[in-house]
């Protein structure tokens, strides 16, 4: 038998004035048999289920007033307790005893010890105790503390894998193992889309700088290609800022040019070079009879000529997204500067990624 090894809660008599202590005073029984004296009054203010279990004991008139608290060590009924008279648990109580502590906060609905426990367990949670805690969060009703078992389980999953909590799992309760796998599978698929998201987001801002070149070089000139009435740069000039996007371009406008073959002939660098002057054309907006930017007025004038409205769709899209990269670009000029100077994804890569977009 367990003695309890505190003495019992103080009494404060003006809380329980023209009452007697039998009437205010019962006792909390553990399976180890130790008895902890706790006041009636307070012990159903904290919980709606000890206040009826009370109730129901101070209708039956029994002499001794008893509550068995059991399944869990003594010692945690005994923090329990002490829970419901102060508010407060220890960090020593939590280490030892959060499971249980959860447990009853569930059971006696005591929502402030729930909240405590599972900023706790959440503290607390390894690979090794992660299965059987989430599976205490599931049986409690705890979300926050389930969600987050959920997520290391993902994160660690090799190493969960390992446990023997995984393996009490997986042969006991087959269910939970599936609601785990479709959990991982989410993740992993939501992180696929943000990756994809996020590369076509840098393609959108290359095709956006591409425009910004091709304006350029069109217009003032750069390094290699200029129109014909303007000067060639003179050497001392700094290269453009966007310097590996501008001269890729350069030689594609070389080449498109001078090439034999041309779109027609089926020459893909050409065809290449010819959407990026129709994207131009579509973001354009200087009068026609102004843009310098080859096949800009053309493009105008003659419309679009496209072969399906699907196509116009895709295209009428890939052409929002641009605008709206070019838009951003020039709003955060200083982290495009920090981007640049990693080595940036070659702009025919880039063209080369939407050619089944803009074709
Ligand atoms: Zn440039
Ligand atoms: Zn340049
Ligand atoms: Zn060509
Ligand atoms: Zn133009």
């Amino acid at each position: 038998m367990c003695r309890s090894p505190v003495s019992p809660p103080v009494h404060n008599s003006d809380q329980f004035t023209g009452e007697s202590v039998d009437e205010t005073t019962l006792y909390i029984v553990t399976s180890g048999g130790r008895r902890i004296p706790a006041h009636a009054k307070v012990l159903a203010s904290a919980s709606p289920v000890l206040e009826s279990i009370i109730d129901s004991l101070q209708n039956r008139r029994s002499s001794g007033k008893t509550i068995p608290i059991v399944g869990v060590p003594c010692d945690a009924v005994e923090a329990f307790v002490s829970f419901l008279y102060s508010n407060r648990c220890n960090e020593e109580e939590m280490e030892k005893f959060g499971i249980h502590l959860l447990a009853l906060a569930h059971v006696y609905m005591v929502p402030d010890l729930k909240t405590r426990c599972t900023k706790g367990l959440i503290q607390r949670l390894t690979i090794e105790n992660v299965v059987d805690v989430l599976q205490l969060a599931r049986l409690c009703d705890a979300p926050d503390l389930h969600l987050k078992c959920m997520k290391l389980i993902s994160n660690r999953f090799k190493s969960v894998e390992e446990t023997e909590g995984w393996k009490f799992l997986q042969n006991n309760d087959p269910y939970l193992e599936l609601e785990i796998l479709k959990f991982i599978d989410d993740v992993e698929s939501r992180r696929k889309s943000t990756r994809k998201h996020l590369q076509e987001q840098s393609l959108y801002f290359q095709l956006s700088e591409a425009m910004d070149c091709l304006h350029h070089i069109c217009t003032e000139g750069c390094t290699g290609v200029r129109p014909y009435d303007k000067q060639p740069i003179s050497k001392n000039r700094a290269p453009c800022t966007r310097f590996s996007t501008c001269e890729g371009l350069q030689h594609s406008i070389y080449h498109f040019a001078n090439c034999k073959k041309r779109v027609n002939g089926g020459c893909v660098r050409c065809k290449r070079m010819w959407q990026l002057f129709k994207l131009h054309s579509s973001i354009c907006e200087s009068p026609d009879s102004t843009c310098k930017v080859p096949l800009c007025r053309q493009f105008k004038t003659r419309g679009q000529h496209v072969k399906s409205k699907k196509e116009e769709a895709r295209w009428e899209l890939l052409v929002e997204k641009v605008v709206a990269a070019k838009a951003i670009s020039s709003l955060s000029l200083p982290k495009i500067k920090v981007e640049q100077e990693e080595q940036p994804r070659s702009l025919r890569e880039a063209i080369n990624c939407h050619v089944s977009v803009a074709c």
